[in-house]
């Protein structure tokens, strides 16, 4: 009999067809009524899940009688319940590396556009206020040669600090849990404490993982160390930072500028932040390329796979139970 997986999102086409010709293949389909219902139903007799960006736990897990693996198209896997998969020994796998570069372009998009304010001067010269030369109210800051500090110098830090020290000439500042002295090296780049980072940077991206010790990382007495000029960024996740502090820094002035990719709250339907011109609002693409996104699903389609064929895969979160 055919091992059965179930696909809980989007998926890739091709990858999609690859699944189907080995294996027995429900997908999932919120216009098909609640979805965790469905997931509870279909989860029964499933032996591989693949897909991204659903809750899955206990409540919409427990039915599972013999799943071996949860394949995650994303390297984040902040919404699974690691703790719960590891007590029914089901392996977790996501896709790291693959999406790192496009992730750093994403990153220093938002670092570009909220410095150069370009959301709110392509609105300005499409709606006819480019009577005369650009002034105050339209500059910018500089990029160049200004100091850039990154929370989180793992693999999408590390990748926007290269484009910052080598394409822009940046001082690069980081703080981690750990210093990474050897990354850091090749850099030129300054471990600190969070605190003097805020306060030496002119750019602050945030890049860390969502974990106990990152909730809440950024919140009022983070945002009051930084600089009146300074751009804040976070392409990580939104429950990083304490969004309603964000947004008081933000309407107060206190900071230049914001480029955001995610949010406490996701999809962002409504927000403070959508009246304000200081913040540049995406919603959350930073792996969204056509290619980026292809090598994301085949990574978890040969995860997934490996595990159904009695092989490790190459990318296990929650190796150490097994
Ligand atoms: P990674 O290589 O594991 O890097 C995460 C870094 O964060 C590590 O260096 C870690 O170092 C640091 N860190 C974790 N907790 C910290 C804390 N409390 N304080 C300071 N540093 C901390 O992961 P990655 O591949 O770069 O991805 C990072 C995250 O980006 C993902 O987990 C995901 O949530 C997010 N992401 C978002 C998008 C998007 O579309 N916007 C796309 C891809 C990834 P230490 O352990 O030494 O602290």
């Amino acid at each position: 009999m055919k091992k059965k997986v179930v696909v809980f999102s989007q998926l890739d086409q091709d990858i999609l067809q690859c699944l189907q010709a080995q294996y027995q293949v429900e997908v999932i389909n919120p216009k098909l009524g609640e979805v965790n219902e469905q997931i509870r139903e279909q989860v029964k007799d499933a032996d591989g899940m693949i897909g991204a960006g659903r809750l899955l736990n206990e409540s919409n897990l427990a039915t599972a009688q013999q799943l071996k693996i949860i394949s995650s198209v994303s390297v984040g896997y902040d919404n699974y319940d690691l703790a719960y998969l590891n007590q029914k020994k089901i392996w977790l796998s996501n896709t790291p590396h693959v999406l790192t570069e496009t992730t750093a372009d994403l990153a220093f998009t938002l670092l570009m556009s909220a410095a150069r304010k370009v959301p709110y001067l392509d609105q300005w010269t499409k709606q006819g206020q480019w009577k005369r030369t650009a002034a105050e109210a339209q500059f910018g800051r500089d990029v160049f040669a200004k100091t850039l500090g990154i929370i989180g110098l793992g693999n999408i830090g590390a990748a926007v600090a290269r484009r910052g020290f080598h394409g822009f000439n940046m001082n690069i500042l980081y703080h981690n849990r750990r210093e990474k002295l050897e990354l850091a090296q090749s850099l030129n780049a300054r471990y600190c404490g969070l605190d003097e980072l805020l306060q030496q940077s002119d750019f602050v991206v945030v890049a860390v993982d969502l974990n106990t010790e990152s909730k809440a990382l950024i919140g009022p007495h983070e945002f009051d160390q930084m600089q009146p000029h300074a751009v804040f960024v976070n392409i990580a996740r939104g429950s990083v930072v304490d969004e309603q502090a964000l947004i008081d820094t933000l309407k107060a002035g206190k900071i230049f500028a914001a480029g955001l990719d995610v949010y406490a709250k996701e999809p962002l339907q409504e927000s403070e932040l959508f009246s304000l011109d200081n913040v540049v609002t995406l919603p959350h693409v930073g792996s969204a390329t056509a290619e980026t996104r292809k090598k994301m699903a085949e990574l978890a389609y040969r995860n997934l796979v490996d595990a159904l064929e009695g092989r490790t895969p190459a990318y296990v979160v929650n190796a150490s139970f097994s």
